[in-house]
């Protein structure tokens, strides 16, 4: 069985990398099947998450998880950080609320089929964030990506059916908006505890649970705030399972040989040339990837990478807007604990947010 992928911190810059998953359901979700938080949790904390969201239905107890969910008196860790969340699923489709102490969910779910601005003031008031669910597939987000602090681009352990959503999100990042991508297992179902207690669902939950894909987050110190500004920044990538390599991209803009760009990171675009660095953490080591790197939407390059980094470089138009971010393709690193995800994500082993240049923040 591989080590689990070291929590290790930049060389460059002060913080170090959280891995969890943003987006999954107990049985406080009345469409999920012997899963309930403390076998969550418990699950979590043996395989060495470091944060976790429940995001149950709100519509499963008519928009009150305060008192369903968060009142669940095993909805607590010493090792985990844990996040105060509901799916709002909505006519218009899923939106994934997170914060980092309780807020009032039932106002949001009260104003469901409100106009997206008065939804946009609302989530001011309450300080919470929305995260896009899976824009392309059913009940997929409806709502303007104006309201969104990030999107889901890897929904479950099958990656096929987010290839689309990623095409949206590439639209939304060309749109001039600078978006957060993170994953989310959305998983419903709990693990069988005894093999004769197999299930179709006990199946769906040996390919689809905590950590398929698992999102990795860069904060500034280890507290629930600091992983939500992470994620909310786009100082994140995504990897399909804990133990596979996470990718880190980074960047020199001026030359002097420091990488001092991260992912989320903008920069001028000066008409330099700018230095790329691939990182491939942890994972299995002497395995093969190939790197696809996108820029503004297009395949731009792709490389074997052998070992733990690679460089490229290209110049960003001057005074204009462009972002790059990486894929990495190869074999699975094994997932002893939910062993059927390896062959539902096929090739897709993870992929970075981008860097941006010359995008405007305050859009
Ligand atoms: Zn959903
Ligand atoms: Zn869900």
């Amino acid at each position: 069985m591989p080590d689990t992928t070291p929590a290790l911190a930049a060389p460059d810059r002060e913080g170090l990398w959280l891995k969890g998953d943003w987006h999954m359901h107990s049985r406080h979700s009345t469409d999920s099947s012997n899963n309930p938080i403390g076998k969550i949790i418990g699950f979590a904390e043996r395989v060495g998450f470091d944060y976790l969201v429940v995001t149950d239905h709100d519509i499963h107890v008519w928009g009150d998880v305060a008192h369903h969910t968060w009142a669940d008196p095993d909805y607590r860790s010493d090792k985990l950080l844990l996040f105060y969340g509901a799916e709002l699923t909505a006519a218009r489709g899923h939106i994934n609320i997170m914060a980092t102490a309780p807020y009032d969910h039932q106002a949001v779910f009260d104003a469901r089929d409100a106009r997206d601005w008065d939804l946009l003031a609302l989530k001011r008031r309450l300080g919470v964030h929305f995260s896009a669910n899976h824009p392309s597939t059913k009940n997929h987000y409806g709502y303007s990506f104006d309201l969104a602090d990030s999107v889901e681009i890897w929904n479950s352990c099958v990656w096929s059916k987010n290839v689309p959503g990623l095409r949206i999100w590439d639209d939304m990042l060309l749109s001039g908006r600078m978006l957060g991508a993170r994953g989310g297992s959305d998983s419903h179902h709990g693990l069988p505890d005894r093999p004769e207690l197999t299930t179709p669902q006990s199946v769906e939950a040996s390919a689809n649970y905590v950590g398929t894909p698992t999102t990795w987050v860069f904060a500034r110190e280890r507290t629930a705030a600091a992983a939500l500004e992470a994620l909310e920044r786009g100082r994140a990538s995504v990897s399909a399972n804990p133990y596979n390599p996470r990718v880190e991209l980074w960047a020199d803009a001026d030359g002097d040989g420091v990488m001092e760009l991260m992912m989320g990171d903008n920069a001028l675009a000066t008409g330099k040339p700018v230095t790329f660095e691939v990182r491939l953490v942890g994972g299995y080591r002497g395995m093969r990837y190939k790197v696809k790197v996108v820029k503004n939407r297009d395949a731009f390059a792709s490389f074997e990478i052998e070992g733990d980094s690679l460089r490229f470089s290209d110049t960003p138009e001057a005074g204009g807007r462009s972002y790059y971010r990486v894929e990495i393709e190869g074999p699975q690193t094994p997932y002893p604990e939910v062993p059927y995800s390896m062959a539902q994500s096929g090739n897709m082993v993870a992929l970075s947010n981008p860097i941006y240049f010359g995008y405007d923040e305050s859009f």
